[in-house]
């Protein structure tokens, strides 16, 4: 069955569908990128979230394409995001960048370009320590040329997002960052409602999904009878649990999964509703851990963690 997805407004007018298609693997094939695109573009995946940095937009954009050439969907019908890496922050590198992506994508826009972290990097991986407001001017000449739709941000802390609002002429429609149950991010996302800046959760599915390992016996989000109930009671999965309670906090989700039965659960989210009750035992399972830190950059001036 083809799920159809609600959508949201953003503040540039344009409306972004509430789930995407993570695209982010440490090791995969040409064919799993290019098949998972496709499988999710077939299941009713209308917004697809890659990046420069994944080394994948080639496949990625074979998959868009395949699925537009086969009249599955059209472009208009498709929400395509990449992101800035850092190593490009400089303002006269930010349009190149982008340039670079759209022809590994071979699309002629994207819907949404992210500044990927607040940090820049040098061409000897040290501290580039470019102002993320001189990186600003550059996404907003792309959207004045036309080659994004709309431009946000992407791990971006508080005084960041706050900093860049009170100096951008055109504002970031989002801030994309890890969200899950073990990491609530109650402060960053209600920050990012006041200041209408769509919060979108990355690695959604957080210690839930099986790619990751043990984590000091913390990860009882597994194995936890209640959620096991909660997720029995609907005939869901622990991972649609998840997902769930993330849209009900009305936070937008980019699961990854190039499994195709998995592709589609992640799509099933819409024949059922959490209590309070229940919202308010997931939310219980946060331990602020990040998935992502990002350790590389610790020592980074704008390191946002
Ligand atoms: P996710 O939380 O989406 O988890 C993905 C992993 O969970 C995969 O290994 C997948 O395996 C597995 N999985 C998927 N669905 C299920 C399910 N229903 N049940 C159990 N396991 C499942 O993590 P990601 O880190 O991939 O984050 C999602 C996306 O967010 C990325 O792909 C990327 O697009 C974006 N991202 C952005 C970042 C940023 O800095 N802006 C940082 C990190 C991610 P399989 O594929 O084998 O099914």
């Amino acid at each position: 069955m083809v799920q159809k997805v609600p959508k949201v407004k953003l503040s540039s007018g344009h409306e972004m569908p509430i789930v995407g298609l993570g695209t982010y693997a440490r090791k995969a094939d040409p064919a799993q990128y290019r098949q998972g695109v496709e499988w999710g573009i077939e299941a009713g995946y209308r917004h697809i979230d890659t990046a420069s940095s994944y080394n994948n937009e080639v496949y990625v954009g074979e998959g868009i394409n395949n699925k537009i050439k086969d009249g599955t969907v059209t472009r208009d019908q498709l929400f395509v995001t990449t992101k800035l890496w850092n190593n490009c922050h400089a303002e006269s590198d930010v349009v190149p960048s982008l340039k670079d992506s759209l022809a590994r994508l071979k699309l002629d826009y994207v819907d949404l370009y992210l500044v990927h972290w607040p940090v820049s990097v040098n061409a000897n991986g040290g501290d580039a320590d470019i102002d993320y407001l001189e990186t600003w001017r550059g996404m907003e000449e792309a959207v004045k040329l036309g080659l994004a739709k709309s431009i946000g941000v992407s791990n971006f802390n508080e005084q960041q997002l706050e900093r860049l609002i009170k100096a951008a002429n055109i504002k970031p429609v989002c801030n994309q960052f890890e969200i899950n149950p073990t990491l609530t991010q109650h402060k960053l996302v209600d920050f990012c409602k006041k200041l209408s800046v769509v919060p979108v959760a990355y690695t959604p599915l957080g210690l839930i999904s099986e790619a990751r390992p043990e984590f000091n016996g913390l990860d009882a989000i597994k194995t936890d009878a209640r959620l096991g109930d909660i997720a029995q009671k609907y005939g869901k999965t622990r991972a649609q649990i998840a997902l769930k309670y993330l849209l009900q906090r009305d936070i937008v989700v980019v699961p990854k999964s190039f499994t195709k039965s998995r592709i589609a659960e992640n799509l099933e989210l819409f024949d059922f509703e959490l209590t309070q009750d229940e919202m308010t035992i997931v939310d219980g399972f946060n331990i602020n851990h990040r998935c992502v830190p990002a350790n590389a950059f610790s020592s980074f001036k704008n390191y946002p963690f």
